[in-house]
């Protein structure tokens, strides 16, 4: 199985977010299944640096003018990586997306345009002695690669992932003409999306496969309150749209071997927990103590949910709970947390900013992590508490739903907490329940134990995404 991976960013040749990390944990276990996969990425300074193997350049022919793909490996892996080397468009201080300031840069629709362009070529065989089987493309920067394919006979099938809806790849009408996209596909059912260009359109509508990053996310985002605009067309296309969960990095997060943590654990372990809480506790500022300690950590902003954390409080703390935050993002609610901090000296903890062993102590530490998401595609963090025995608190939505199954509605199963509506007041009683629970430690191990022995490796993901590979592959003949 031959695979073009088409991304705009893999780590840790360049990181903004899931899509990533992703990229690189899902070609890795591909790879190590056999399948000869090779990702394409933009030559972003630094990232040729930092591939491994024999790295070399090789020159392109290339409709207006020689583009060069930089060959080499993706690091620690037999993941083959191809950089698109077009230093004017690439090689620029800042980010994969924005400048440094954060301002989009102005001409996206042409590097993406131009990435996607490559993907195709690349896929077809037209580039290199190497033709794709596959060609999986991800979020809308790559998403217009299946425009250049459709109507040929002979090409790679089409596979697509959505990592984050929200994000369309939305330009003015006035660019449609001079990327010089097809006359024919504006309209409606083509690229069109309310008066403008969308990219993720072109693999919304001419991918074979979709593919997002839970089975729940995928049938949320049919519907208006999750669909972006497009729910319309993930409808229409629904036979073709299929949720698979992703990963972790099981060596990064194992709760046997991390050096960020007080002590390690191989299973539920209340000694152990005992001095992670403590180390916690210390260093965010928390009362020492056994009553049971609350843990969040996530960018702050409206999707995960801080503001029911803050509603809920007053009871949370009533239970006899202390709190720890560590997240950065939106400052209003930066300064909520701070104000909730201030009142509550010894009972909540909070920690503005992005620190990663800290992120670690808190899986560690607590005894239940929040994770109250109004939506959530996938989720890690409540794969890494679950991994860690702390049992998740979750809204039911998306990769939530799908991996944290509820105590009280399968007590023989359950790995975690449900809250039963988007607010305070259910979180609050969510967290009152497994309080409750969290009293009969006997019963508490079982639920602690039954979460860390969940799979939650890239390994099962692969295997799913080569099925559906093999699938697409057998519909083209
Ligand atoms: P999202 O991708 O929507 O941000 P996820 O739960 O899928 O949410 O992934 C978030 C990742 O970022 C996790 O690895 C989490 O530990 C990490 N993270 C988020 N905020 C912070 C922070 N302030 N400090 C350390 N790690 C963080």
């Amino acid at each position: 199985m031959k695979v073009l991976f088409a991304t705009a960013e893999a780590w840790p040749l360049a990181k903004t977010g899931g899509l990533g990390d992703v990229a690189f944990g899902l070609t890795r276990a591909l790879a190590e299944l056999g399948c000869d996969v090779r990702l394409l990425m933009p030559a972003y300074p630094g990232a040729a640096e930092q591939l491994e193997g024999a790295v070399r350049r090789r020159q392109v022919p290339w409709a207006d003018g020689d583009v060069a793909l930089i060959e080499g490996r993706l690091p620690g892996t037999d993941v083959g990586v191809w950089l698109l080397d077009d230093p004017p468009l690439f090689a620029r201080v800042g980010g994969p997306y924005a400048t440094a300031g954060g301002e989009a840069w102005p001409d996206n629709h042409r590097r993406f345009l131009r990435l996607s362009q490559v993907a195709a070529a690349l896929a077809a065989g037209e580039v290199l002695d190497w033709r794709a089987d596959v060609l999986h493309g991800n979020d809308w920067q790559t998403a217009l690669a299946p425009v250049f394919l459709r109507g040929r006979g002979e090409r790679p099938a089409t596979v697509f992932g959505i990592h984050n809806l929200a994000y369309r790849g939305l330009f003015p009408a006035e660019s449609y003409a001079r990327l010089g996209l097809p006359a024919e596909l504006w309209h409606p059912e083509g690229l069109e999306f309310f008066g403008q260009l969308a990219f993720i359109k072109g693999s919304l509508v001419f991918a074979d496969a979709l593919v997002t990053v839970s089975p729940t996310y995928a049938r949320e985002i049919q519907t208006p309150a999750f669909g972006w605009g497009l729910e319309g067309l993930l409808y229409h296309r629904r036979d073709r749209l299929f949720g698979i969960v992703n990963g972790i990095d099981t060596d990064t997060w194992d709760p046997r071997s991390d050096r960020h943590l007080a002590a390690r654990y191989s299973a539920p372990d209340d000694r152990a927990r005992a001095a992670n809480r403590r180390a916690v506790a210390q260093a965010v500022g928390l009362d020492a103590g056994d009553g049971p300690v609350l843990g969040f950590v996530g960018r702050l902003v409206e999707q995960k949910g801080v503001d029911l954390i803050l509603d809920a409080l007053p009871r949370l703390l009533a239970a006899g709970a202390r709190l720890v935050c560590l997240g950065a993002g939106d400052h209003r609610l930066e300064v909520a947390l701070r104000a909730a901090a201030q009142q509550h000296p010894g009972r909540v903890g909070v920690v503005i900013g992005y620190d990663e062993a800290l992120a670690h102590q808190i899986e560690a530490g607590s005894d239940l992590f929040l994770m109250p998401s109004r939506f959530e595609p996938c989720g890690l963090n409540q794969l890494y508490s679950l991994r860690y025995g702390t049992p998740p608190v979750v809204y039911p939505t998306g990769g939530l739903a799908d991996t944290v199954v509820d105590v009280d509605a399968h007590p023989q199963g359950g790995t975690g907490f449900h809250l039963a509506a988007s607010d305070g007041a259910a979180l609050a009683a969510a967290v009152e329940r497994a309080l409750a629970h969290w009293q009969d430690r006997a019963a508490w191990h079982a639920i602690q134990a039954r979460g860390m022995a969940g799979a939650y490796s890239w390994e099962a993901s692969a295997q799913a995404y080569r099925d559906l590979y093999r699938e697409v592959v057998a519909e083209r003949g």
